[in-house]
């Protein structure tokens, strides 16, 4: 499997490659701020699994004191991906992938503080009312993975 992205410019590229996680949706106030949008919607891809293509010296870096970092492109503003804390692991926004075919969502987080107009967390998923531990969070992305 492999999958291309890249920022709304194109100056920035990336691809994932191997086994893909399953996504999950943050509702969170920052994730809401950092998508512009009611949720964040992200895989969690192994380190060795991804790679810069394109105009990684591009990125701009915002790092909060709580530990969140937002990467985007300095020139479109796009979100890209970055590190996933201290975790061999690279969070990569699931909108800046070109394709998505085989790609399911397997986690609603943070759905206690989501939006009051926030009406699209579908019933047959479990929500996660607030942040599960990093640990939880990297074991149920990549259950079942898709292959
Ligand atoms: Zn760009
Ligand atoms: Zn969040």
């Amino acid at each position: 499997m492999k999958m291309r992205g890249e920022c709304i410019c194109g100056e920035i590229a990336f691809e994932v490659v191997g086994e893909l996680p399953k996504l999950y949706q943050c509702h969170c106030s920052i994730c809401r701020k950092q998508a512009g949008s009611a949720s964040n919607t992200g895989l969690i891809v192994k380190q060795e699994n991804f790679h810069w293509l394109l105009g990684q010296e591009k990125i701009s870096s915002y790092v909060k004191e709580t530990g969140f970092r937002s990467d985007f492109c300095f020139k479109c503003g796009a979100v890209v991906p970055n590190p996933f804390r201290d975790r061999p692991y690279i969070w990569v926004p699931a909108g800046a992938l070109d394709d998505s075919e085989p790609l399911e969502i397997v986690a609603h987080i943070c759905v206690a503080s989501k939006a009051s107009w926030d009406k699209q967390i579908p019933e047959e998923l479990i929500p996660f009312e607030d942040m599960p531990t990093l640990t939880e969070l990297i074991d149920l992305v990549h259950a079942n993975a898709n292959t």
